[in-house]
């Protein structure tokens, strides 16, 4: 599985087709920006996402496609969650509704598809919204027998470590991630900053880069196991038009009543990220 990258936007046509054809599997990593402390950058949930995607790729084959640090957030659950953890203070979010994000994953699916992928990831770093992306997965797979992996990453994590938000178990990811983007010395700043906590977890100043490594490599274990469960892929899949593709979102827009996003309690919540 030699190629210089496993980016899609970083390969060139015939590594394309030499990694698609070794595992016709592609990924992408949702991301968003939010708050995370003063001790993290915004982007934490997308450098995990990424990292996982990437070393998935390495590993097990499989090409990354281009990410975003755009999610759903604001609406339902998201609303009292964002009074209590951030208060009147701007969040800086990259936040956009439910429909705009879905229909959104609907057409990248479509291009998924018709770029000649039989599996895909969705892996989410920003937790909660999975049941959402699932539904997308879902109505599209009544079409086309693509196998679709949706999960988050504290559900990959999830019985080994607990997942949280700007605490320990994601800041230590970040700090073995990218420890440029973490200023332990800021943690004391809940307490003298105008910001106010700025969503930052309890128990951040115990983060280790060590125990961020133990976290992803385990989460890489489950997400191995998740993508060897969905093999075999089909040989092929036939290419999906735009009106087929609006017809599926007809069908995910008619399941309005199912969107964790539009609901005020999400099971999936337990103060995970
Ligand atoms: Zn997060």
């Amino acid at each position: 599985m030699d190629s210089r990258t496993v980016r899609w936007e970083e390969l060139l046509p015939r590594e394309f087709r030499a990694r698609q054809d070794q595992m016709p599997l592609v990924y992408l990593p949702l991301g968003l920006c939010e708050p995370h402390g003063h001790i993290a950058a915004f982007g934490l949930d997308t450098f995990k996402a990424v990292w996982l995607c990437e070393q998935a790729a390495s590993r097990f084959g499989g090409i990354v496609a281009p990410t975003q640090g755009y999610q759903i957030h604001e609406t339902g659950y998201h609303r009292p969650w964002l009074k209590e953890v951030i208060g009147d203070t701007n969040p800086n979010l990259g936040s956009v509704p439910p429909d705009v994000l879905l229909r959104m994953l609907l057409f990248q699916l479509r291009a998924f598809v018709n770029a000649g992928f039989r599996g895909a990831v969705l892996l989410t770093g920003h937790h909660g919204n999975q049941a959402d992306l699932r539904i997308v997965a879902e109505e599209l797979m009544t079409l086309r027998p693509i196998r679709i992996v949706t999960v988050s990453d504290p559900e990959l994590a999830r019985v080994a470590f607990h997942g949280d938000h700007a605490g320990k178990y994601e800041i230590s990811q970040l700090l073995f991630i990218r420890p440029d983007l973490v200023d332990l010395d800021r943690a004391g700043d809940i307490s003298t900053s105008p910001l106010g906590r700025f969503a930052q977890g309890e128990d951040a100043s115990e983060a280790t880069a060590g125990y961020g490594r133990e976290i992803l490599e385990h989460s890489l274990e489950q997400l191995e196991r998740l993508i060897r469960d969905s093999l075999p892929f089909e040989d092929a899949i036939d290419p999906l038009g735009i009106e087929e593709t609006d017809e599926i979102w007809q069908s995910i827009l008619a399941r309005r009543g199912e969107w964790r996003t539009l609901s005020e309690r999400n099971p999936d919540l337990a103060r995970e990220a």
